[in-house]
């Protein structure tokens, strides 16, 4: 396995007492609001024009990109295209795109060179998984949020155990990060899904409830549980996009 080196675990250790005081203002006001009242915060409250969607266009994206697109449409998206994406995933993305009249979304990948070097033959995610999301997620991501103050997420507490004490407004790597769905479960994502007449992801009604890269994402069996079908046959649950590719997990 390659070694990646860790990154700190406490996200706020060495951050100026100045930002620790602002999440805290931030957090305040974040409670009691609503996913729109949180995204409006970021959006349009605290950091207008310098605030960027981090969305996969996966199983339950729709339901923060109709929430952005009402706010805003204008609003940037970064989508991270890692080069082993479903076909199916592309084609939502330009439907999903067509329907919220979403204008700004950008596709970022891996750098050329970081693949020629990493991953000539297309085939790192087989042998090591972490050192695949780093180059391919973790760096394209981290250069793409340059110059864009607040992070906006899609996260749910519900997904993974890492997600499962997450705050709907955190500081990440130098930036504010917000996750206006934190609390949402499964059933209300599909639940507003119905209800708006959202496009779904022709994966999910294919048997895959979680949806990330094509070699790493399997068909769940009945019974199964949301995220058996991410990595399965390991105890990797996360990216590492949202935290470190060490640490305590996306
Ligand atoms: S999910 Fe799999 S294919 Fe995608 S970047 Fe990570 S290891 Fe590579």
């Amino acid at each position: 396995m390659t070694a990646i080196p860790l990154r700190p675990l406490n996200p706020l250790a060495g951050v100026e007492t100045s930002v620790k005081d602002r999440l805290a203002d931030l957090q305040a006001r974040a409670q009691g609001r609503d996913a729109k009242g949180i995204l409006h915060l970021a959006l349009v409250e605290e950091f207008p024009g310098k605030s960027a969607i981090v969305s996969s266009f996966a199983a339950e994206s729709v339901v923060l990109l109709h929430l952005t697109a009402e706010i805003d449409p204008s609003t940037p998206v970064l989508f991270l295209n890692t080069g082993k994406l479903f076909g199916e995933t592309l084609r939502y993305r330009d439907r999903v795109q067509d329907v919220l009249g979403l204008t700004d979304i950008r596709a970022i990948g891996p750098h050329p060179a970081d693949r020629a070097k990493s991953d000539p033959e297309g085939t790192l995610w087989s042998r090591d998984t972490d050192a695949c999301c780093d180059f391919r997620k973790v760096v394209p991501l981290r250069k793409a949020l340059e110059g864009f103050d607040a992070s906006v997420t899609g996260r749910k507490r519900f997904q993974t155990n890492a997600r499962s004490n997450m705050e709907p407004v955190e500081y990440f790597e130098g930036r504010f990060r917000f996750n206006p769905l934190v609390n949402w479960t499964h059933d209300e994502l599909m639940a507003y899904i119905e209800d708006y007449k959202l496009p779904k992801h022709p994966l999910v009604m294919d048997g895959y409830p979680s949806i990330g890269c094509m070699p790493c994402t399997r068909r769940v069996a009945s019974g199964g549980s949301y995220r058996d079908g991410r990595w399965a046959g390991s105890d990797k649950e996360e990216c590492g996009i949202h935290v470190g590719v060490g640490g305590e997990g996306i």
